[in-house]
């Protein structure tokens, strides 16, 4: 097992040992693990997922942390599968290259860069990009659409080999890649290796304020190994000589932070919404564990609610499919035990996943055309961050009388 997980007994960003245990949701299979039929045959992987407050620095983290080589070797999402990414990134590159006058000589590097989505337009805008990605799958795909990608994890150690290679970058984007990793620490001594001296490191992390207000507990899962605010983010900045000089809220993944952080001689001002953040995250009080005991009610109390609809449902002879197949909602089907017997299966958009069992519940993976041949009564919108857009693209199952049942922030039927 110890090749497979290690368990950490310190806080990630403070290194103190006194951590608060906030939820425990047993142990749940990798959220990304899906299965080929052929697989349905043999035993899965369950990992311990429980979650950690600590008091001092404000992180909110996993301790049991698995295999990097285990989890993003193989994996499976494309990010340029969701339409919403690719403008969300659109607008991003557009606006970072104006604010911080980015030109053709350039150079941009972007962390966990998937299958490109963020580098593809930069790379429009004729800007010089990089990707590092250690799965090869997407990384692979990235390279076919013409995006210069390094099939690697990013560490302090490859960060020299990179700078080497292609001299000093004006920005580092990380995004929706730094929650993911135990050793941040590492991973910025490598973006300072990088950095020119007025470089800007831009990383972009679910924000702990939205997990919280939203009922988002279906994001917690084995990748997912910190859950950041502002608060602890500056702390952990501060530890390693770097200065956090903006914060913009985006709303990807249920309400994520865009964070901008320099060397502190690069000499940017620090706009008002650092402090204003810093503030707001005061008043919640989010380093007392009260805040946590109140959000593990609420959890319990919507798993309580969604299974007495989904059961009425069925009782009443309805039939119900699962829409989305996004890892995060392998923690809602395992932790509230939403099992093949209430959804006959889950459509899902990307072609890696379809044709696949979802990990623990084994529930099928079929495409859009499945739901227009055998449609159900109910769809359980498991993908809910994409509620709207899935809505609309299936107007004609809701005119036609069925309805979608929205699981966050409470169980609701439309
Ligand atoms: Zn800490």
């Amino acid at each position: 097992m110890s090749k497979l997980m290690k368990h950490r007994s310190t806080c990630r960003i403070c290194d103190q040992a006194q951590l608060v245990p906030v939820l425990s949701f047993g142990a749940t299979p990798l959220a990304n693990a899906f299965l080929s039929p052929k697989q349905l045959h043999e035993p899965e992987l369950y990992f311990p997922l429980n979650v950690f407050l600590c008091e001092r620095c404000g992180l909110v983290q996993l301790q049991d942390i698995v295999s990097p080589q285990l989890l993003f070797s193989d994996y499976l999402y494309a990010s340029s599968t969701s339409p919403v990414f690719r403008a969300h990134f659109e607008v991003f590159a557009e606006s970072v290259t104006t604010r911080f006058h980015l030109k053709s000589s350039s150079l941009v590097v972007d962390i966990g860069s998937n299958d490109g989505i963020l580098l593809a337009p930069f790379q429009r805008l004729g800007i010089r990009v990089c990707g590092v990605d250690p799965a090869k799958t997407v990384a692979t795909l990235a390279r076919k659409h013409g995006i210069p990608t390094e099939i690697a994890f990013f560490s302090h150690t490859y960060a020299k080999k990179l700078r080497k290679k292609l001299g000093g970058a004006d920005v580092i984007t990380a995004t929706n890649v730094f929650a993911h990793v135990d050793d941040i620490a590492d991973i910025v001594k490598g973006v300072k290796h990088v950095l020119k001296p007025r470089g800007v490191f831009i990383l972009e992390v679910p924000y702990l304020v939205d997990f919280l207000k939203q009922n988002i507990f279906d994001t917690v899962y084995h990748e997912h190994l910190s859950y950041f605010s502002v608060t602890a983010l500056q702390y952990f900045f501060e530890l390693q000589g770097l200065e956090v000089i903006d914060v913009e809220k985006v709303d990807t993944h249920g309400g994520s932070i865009r964070v901008y952080v320099t060397r502190g001689s690069a000499k940017y001002a620090a706009q008002p919404s650092v402090k204003e953040f810093v503030e707001k995250e005061e008043k919640l009080s989010l380093k007392s564990p009260k805040v946590y005991a109140a959000y593990e009610r609420r959890i319990q109390h919507n798993k309580l609610a969604l299974l007495q609809l989904l059961f009425d449902l069925k009782r009443a002879g309805k039939s119900i499919a699962g829409y989305g197949a996004p890892a995060k909602g392998n923690t809602l089907l395992n932790v509230f035990g939403i099992g093949p017997e209430l959804l006959d299966y889950i459509v899902d958009d990307s072609p890696l996943k379809q044709g696949k069992f979802s990990p623990g519940k084994r529930i099928p993976v079929v495409n859009s055309a499945h739901l227009e041949r055998c449609p159900p009564d109910y769809i359980l919108i498991i993908a809910w961050n994409f509620a709207s857009s899935i809505m609309k693209k299936n107007q004609a199952f809701h005119r036609a009388g069925g309805k979608f049942i929205l699981p966050i922030p409470r169980p609701k039927v439309v």
